[in-house]
């Protein structure tokens, strides 16, 4: 195979800039990275060997760490799955994640100390060797293949692919250090044995295979020392101590080792179960949502253990779709050790598992709500959507949605905090039987709706739902202690004290004599509104728009625009006839029900409906052209 020159997809080569060239203080975890990277090659292996039975190894897995502090080099190999060709194009040239582009855009926005956590956040994992290393050489060869391949690169936006020389399967990495990180009085010398074991003791101790180097045999002569390979991590798994022998700084590094986080989790469950289905479960919220949390390739699941063996990663049926932000693993001895993933599906085990750790955590958070609101909160920023995601999964299921309900946060209209339902429920006054809501883009959309001006005039408060979701989960709820949802551009929503209904009782009595007008103006605007009424709900706005049974318009819009026009709203067009605009148009009424004077004055007063919501009319254009006209009169 000749050298090939191959460019690195764009996206990647821009993350490989920000890595290299923003300001890492921990110049140490390209070593934890690779480390973690041989450590899931080895799984992969083992997967593999357990039902294919034509490459089974008869070598002992293993990754060797070998410093050359002449050569200037650390070299990091394992005897794992290894890749092909189109693999190593595919896995080290791309970062196929999506949200990239997002997390970019992000990225350049923040602040430097922001755009650290980011990064971090992201995981840049094999890149990270360019934080230390001035030239990458790889040499890979996948298991039961004959030919290995070579990639070489500097970070600068290109790499080279050559056949490369391996007498077996698994992966090499030689990273060429830059000066600064080798070498006599640098403040790091990663060719330093001593140094390396310090950071794989302090980095990768859980490490599931032994790491391995060699050193020289204390005492052994200066000059032509005896060596000795000596395995540098203790293996042993964190979860099978007792729960008060671990320190928080040790589950930290154990999450940060095994589930390739960064950052301390935000919140850790270690759980032991004994009796009918025995099992110990290690898990964790990490503290910051990843960028792709929510689109289709977000890989969810727990590693699955068996007596400590691992057997399984990204096992799904663990946790319900929406508990996809936690991570971790379940040790149980009742489950076989070569099960596959559709057994296990099946198996009762896991089911039982998955419905305790499932009531574990929203207990665990439930106690987070009540004793430490601030962190609950911060929780709730990362991951308050996953909740609201699954009070719409668990749609049939009532007694998910009963613990969920009371999990849930929403801003309000009071003073845009954070406020539960109970809390929200706790402030309703006495006339008020409904929980009042508005569905929006943000707060200050929904604060402009002209509905909200009584809203405020009578000191009431609305939950804001401005979330895609929000509609959705309080439509499936329903009732939140018995009380309603009652959005309020809902047609049927009403105020009930006495102010508010006298005034109703008025408008339907205009509303009486007024029936031909209102004919006249829905048939003047057309199927674009299924009714035109008049409205007691409008204060100092000449008109607004209601909907009925179904979706509201601003959730209509959401969804189109995320390429779902599933939900349509039907759209009920409300007049105020206490506004002058509502004079005039019963004097253009009464000149002729087809002059274009009424005509126009309809389509006008339906497109500025819209336009208060936020939404465009279809024809923008001709509304221009009727105000402008308005404005030369
Ligand atoms: P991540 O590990 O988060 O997927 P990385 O950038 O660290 O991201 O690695 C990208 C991919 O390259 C891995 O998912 C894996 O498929 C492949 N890879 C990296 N290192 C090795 C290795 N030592 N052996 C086999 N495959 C590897």
């Amino acid at each position: 195979m000749p050298v090939e020159k191959l460019q690195f997809q764009a996206e990647t080569k821009r993350l490989l800039d920000l890595v290299v060239n923003s300001i890492y203080t921990n110049k140490e975890i390209f070593l934890r990275e690779l480390i973690s990277n041989a450590s899931d090659a080895l799984d992969k292996l083992r997967i593999e060997s357990l039902t294919n039975t034509d490459i089974a190894s008869d070598m002992e897995p293993e990754i060797f760490i070998a410093p050359d502090a002449k050569a200037k080099t650390i070299t990091i190999s394992d005897n794992g799955i290894g890749m092909t060709r189109d693999e190593v194009i595919a896995n080290i040239g791309t970062i196929a994640k999506s949200g990239t582009k997002d997390f970019l855009d992000k990225l350049r926005e923040s602040t430097a100390a922001a755009a650290q956590e980011l990064i971090g956040q992201f995981g840049v994992g094999f890149y990270s060797a360019f934080i230390v290393a001035e030239k990458v050489e790889l040499v890979t060869r996948k298991v039961g293949t004959a030919s290995a391949v070579k990639w070489i690169s500097d970070g600068a936006g290109e790499y080279e692919l050559e056949e490369g020389d391996k007498d077996s399967c698994g992966t090499t990495i030689t990273l060429h250090l830059k000066p600064e990180f080798c070498g006599e009085g640098v403040e790091y010398d990663f060719t330093d044995v001593y140094e390396l074991e310090r950071l794989i003791k302090k980095y990768s101790d859980f490490v599931r295979y032994p790491i391995k180097m060699e050193f020289e045999v204390s005492g052994s002569s200066e000059d032509t020392p005896s060596l000795e390979i000596r395995t540098v991590n203790s293996m042993k798994p964190l979860w099978t101590r007792p729960k008060s022998d671990i320190t928080r700084e040790e589950y930290d590094e154990f999450f940060k080792q095994q589930m390739h986080e960064w950052e301390p989790p935000q919140e850790i469950f270690h759980v032991k179960a004994e009796g009918t289905t025995e099992y110990t479960a290690l898990l964790c919220i990490p503290k910051h949502a990843a960028p792709n949390l929510y689109y289709t390739d977000y890989d969810a699941g727990l590693q699955l253990y068996s007596r400590h063996v691992f057997i399984m990663d990204k096992c799904k049926d663990f946790l319900p779709d929406w508990l996809r932000f936690v991570k971790g693993l379940v040790d149980s001895p009742d489950l076989p050790l070569n099960i596959s993933r559709e057994l296990l599906q099946q198996s009762m085990g896991v089911k039982v598992i998955g419905k305790a750790l499932e009531k574990n955590i929203l207990k665990q958070l439930g106690k987070m709500l009540r004793d430490d609101r601030d962190r609950y909160e911060e929780f709730w920023l990362e991951y308050g959507k996953s909740l609201k995601i699954g009070v719409y999964n668990a749609m049939f299921d009532t007694k998910t949605q009963d613990a969920l309900k009371d999990l849930l946060l929403f801003r309000t209209s009071r003073d845009g905090k954070f406020s539960t339902l109970a809390e929200y429920v706790e402030r309703m006054p006495e006339s008020q039987t409904k929980i009042f809501c508005a569905t929006g883009k943000d707060a200050a959309a929904i604060e402009r709706l002209p509905q909200m001006e009584l809203i405020r005039e009578r000191g009431l408060e609305v939950i804001y739902l401005t979330d895609a979701v929000d509609e959705l989960a309080t439509n499936i709820l329903r009732t939140y202690a018995d009380k309603e949802f009652q959005s309020i551009t809902r047609d049927d929503f009403e105020l009930d004290d006495a102010e508010s209904q006298k005034v109703k009782a008025e408008v339907d009595e205009i509303a009486k004599t007024r029936e031909d007008l209102l004919r006249d103006v829905k048939d003047a605007i057309g199927d674009a509104v299924k009714e035109v009424r008049l409205t007691s709900r409008l204060k100092s706005g000449a008109v607004c728009l209601a909907t009925t049974e179904g979706p509201s318009l601003i959730m209509e819009k959401t969804f189109a625009s995320m390429n779902n026009p599933m939900f349509k709203a039907t759209l009920i067009l409300e007049l105020n006839p206490n506004h002058a605009l509502f004079s005039k148009l019963e004097r253009l009424h009464a000149a002729g029900k087809d002059t274009p004077a009424f005509r126009d004055m309809c389509t006008t007063l339906y497109a500025l409906a819209l336009l208060t919501e936020g939404v465009m009319p279809e024809n923008p254009a001709d509304l221009v052209n009727k105000v402008t006209d308005l404005l030369t009169k």
